[in-house]
């Protein structure tokens, strides 16, 4: 029962936890950090021009450097951040006890990693690189309301130019 609950929980290509257990986790840290007066940060990650990758590179390559991104990004997280697959290309980071200041310096952490790895996929140009954009917010208010601001950081990250980290305003 103990290995099924965590097949329900994982994420099959990058061994992430997956969207269901982001939305459970969120909700109870949301909870833990009203109860605690403590921060909670929360960090949205989209790769980078990743459909154009598995275009000329193939989805073996694509599902490659999936895998290898979420090694790259773990190895960055301390023992009590939560990190997620939320999506095809896009990850969530959960970080209880971590500032909206602290949350920007480990998303620029994150970005630079990613950016200078080896994912072992070689296209014509030689070793692909990879960049992500990022979206950190703080919580405040309600999970609804947070992801929603993490979401518009990460849609300007990309209008900026990508590869970047953007942090939303610090509201009420
Ligand atoms: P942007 O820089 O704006 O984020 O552009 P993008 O190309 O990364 O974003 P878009 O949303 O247009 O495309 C996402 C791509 O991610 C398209 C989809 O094929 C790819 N993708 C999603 N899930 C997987 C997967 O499991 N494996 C592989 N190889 N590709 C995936
Ligand atoms: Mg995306
Ligand atoms: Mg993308």
């Amino acid at each position: 029962n103990e290995a099924l609950e965590q097949l329900s929980i994982t994420d099959s290509l990058t061994r992430l936890h997956n969207h269901r257990f982001f939305q459970d986790q969120f909700s109870r840290e949301a909870k833990r950090a009203e109860r605690n007066e403590s921060p909670l940060s929360l960090v949205l990650i989209d790769i980078d021009d990743f459909k154009s990758l598995n275009d000329s590179l193939g989805h073996a390559a694509g599902d490659t450097v999936l895998g290898g991104i979420a090694r790259v990004m773990s190895s960055v997280l301390r023992d009590t951040d939560i990190l997620c697959r939320y999506g095809g290309e896009e990850f969530a980071l959960l970080s209880p006890g971590t500032d909206l200041s602290g949350a920007i310096s480990l998303a620029e952490k994150i970005r630079i990693a990613v950016a200078e790895s080896d994912y072992g996929v070689v296209g014509p140009d030689g070793p692909a690189r990879i960049t992500v954009s990022i979206g950190v917010t703080e919580y405040a208010e309600s999970t609804g309301v947070t992801f929603n601001e993490a979401d518009r950081a990460l849609y300007d990250a990309k209008a900026a130019g990508k590869d970047c980290v953007v942090a939303a305003p610090v509201s009420g």
